[in-house]
């Protein structure tokens, strides 16, 4: 970790930045006074504008909603950087040297590897794309990609390429500039037992991947059909200093600002399914890079948005990664939905197909991960048995488990219990702590009228014997006399304590009046 911007660097960043030409690029300022500008804040939608900038101070602030400050938080407020990004971005545009603080050798040796590793991606990918242009040998390439549905404007706005299918197309060119061991380090080129160095990429479409600030760090390659590799159909680079692919979602440092000004994510599976929504103006979509979507690519994505639409080409494909983001559910502040495209269309088909628009529409469609795991759950049982319908539930119900909001675990278990065909729906959870779940809305339409006051409340649906004073769970403050009553503000009853699944008993036939 590289230690602390000096200030007087960090001063001068502030000085040599126009702060004027950096907010200009993201909205149209008109000078509005001797030393202010003014613009649409991009903060905030507003039809009039309340954003200013004063040059000579060299600041930025919004009377709509509040947000000020220098260059470097205008950077990092819009492109979501950490603040030594920002000024790293600011400091090179500006053309000053950062020195840091502290610095020991070791870092200094480690942040210089880091440089030449995103060096000699940036050069290989330069490589590959000039090659698929221009190249003579690229030409299968380019008629592969053309028929797949993605010409040269593709091409150039994602900076595909073309590797050969020489053994040193790149180490003969990048040798000059860069060592053997970078190359083999960076993933470029491999050694082989017999100290043989090789390119690692050869005869294959190369998918260069950034990082958050833009930076190179590896490549994802696939195969080119008929061709004479024949190894599997994606290769990608190997992790390096530069390129955790847990911590990598590709095409977000492009995506970034679509996802926050729509407050949702598509992620998808391949390289090419995210080249072809954004062509087809789904621009907010990324793809894990050959690794399972992770804790790191949750973080990541709950940084720019709200809602994260899985979008997968098949039933299988689609499990697989719900059930995995299952684990980061209650994590990340983001509502993971799933879209399984019809007619087994992958998204680069159906968006060909049919466009992004309908994409975008049957995206609003999209099944919450939890339902999407009740029905996939409840759908792997037989259900027209009782016994059925009780291994359903009973396997279901973890799953609900993990929810910390009491009203959506009470709603997913309404579903449950309505899914597993249970029309009465009367089951219930137990353990000493006061949530649980909540009978089916067709149990509760058939139950008596409740009552919800008065000391003699009682529970229509769980009837208990005894009123349980309150404070018996958190939600204490919602619940009138009886704890297992509906609260005010769900409305609902939660039915025994959670815990357990456990079959329901019938009350006392006395209590119900
Ligand atoms: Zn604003």
């Amino acid at each position: 970790m590289a230690g602390r911007i000096r200030d007087e660097d960090l001063e001068a960043v502030r000085e040599r930045t126009d702060i004027v030409k950096l907010v200009s690029g993201y909205l149209t300022l008109k000078r509005s006074g001797h030393d202010s500008f003014s613009g649409l804040c991009p903060f905030h939608t507003e039809k009039s504008p309340s954003f200013s900038v004063s040059p000579t101070k060299g600041v930025f602030y919004c009377f709509g909603c509040g947000k000020g400050g220098d260059a470097i938080a205008f950077l990092r407020e819009t492109e979501h950087l950490e603040f030594t990004e920002a000024v790293e971005r600011l400091a090179k545009e500006a053309g000053v040297t950062l020195r840091y603080e502290g610095d020991t050798p070791a870092e200094r040796r480690a942040a210089g590897k880091r440089g030449a590793l995103h060096r000699a991606n940036d050069a290989a990918f330069d490589l590959y794309h000039a090659m698929l242009l221009q190249g003579h040998e690229g030409e299968d390439a380019r008629a592969y990609l053309l028929g797949r549905g993605f010409d040269r404007d593709a091409w150039v706005e994602f900076g595909i390429g073309y590797a050969p299918g020489s053994a040193d197309f790149l180490l003969r060119r990048l040798a000059k500039s860069l060592s053997t061991e970078i190359l083999v380090e960076s993933g470029l080129a491999i050694r082989a037992d017999d100290g043989a160095v090789r390119d690692r990429f050869r005869g294959r479409i190369t998918f260069p991947v950034h990082d958050l600030s833009g930076r190179a760090v590896g490549i994802g390659a696939r195969i080119l059909p008929g061709g004479r590799d024949e190894g599997p159909k994606y290769l990608n680079s190997p992790e390096t200093p530069v390129y955790r692919k847990g911590d990598v979602l590709y095409n977000l440092q492009r995506a970034k600002a679509a996802v926050s000004r729509s407050g949702e994510i598509f992620v998808v599976e391949g390289y090419t399914d995210v080249i072809a929504m954004s062509r087809a103006g789904v621009p907010n979509t990324v793809a894990t890079c050959g690794t399972a979507l992770g804790e790191g690519h949750f973080r990541l994505a709950s940084r720019f948005a709200q809602k994260m639409v899985l979008a997968f080409d098949s039933d299988e494909a689609g499990a697989r990664a719900a059930e995995r983001a299952f684990a980061f559910l209650e994590r990340f502040p983001i509502q993971p939905v799933v879209l399984i495209l019809p007619e087994g269309l992958d998204p680069a088909d159906f968006v060909t197909r049919h466009g992004g628009e309908a994409l975008r529409e049957l995206a609003k469609g999209a099944v919450p991960l939890v339902e999407y795991m009740v029905r996939r759950t409840i759908g792997r049982n037989d259900l027209s048995s009782v016994e059925g319908q009780t291994a359903a539930i009973a396997a279901a119900v973890p799953l609900l488990e993990g929810l910390t909001d009491p009203v959506r675990q009470s709603e997913y278990a309404h579903l449950l219990a309505e899914l597993a065909g249970s029309p009465r729906a009367r089951w219930s959870w137990r353990s000493s702590s006061a949530s649980g779940v909540a009978p089916s809305r067709s149990a509760r339409r058939s139950s008596a009228p409740r009552r919800r006051s008065g000391s003699s409340a009682r529970c229509c649906d769980c009837s208990p014997a005894t009123p349980t004073p309150t404070g018996a769970s958190s939600r204490s403050s919602r619940t009138t006399t009886c704890s297992r009553l509906a609260t005010a503000s769900s409305s609902r009853c939660f039915g025994r304590p959670r815990g357990t699944w456990a079959p329901w008993s019938p009350p006392p036939p006395t209590r119900r009046s």
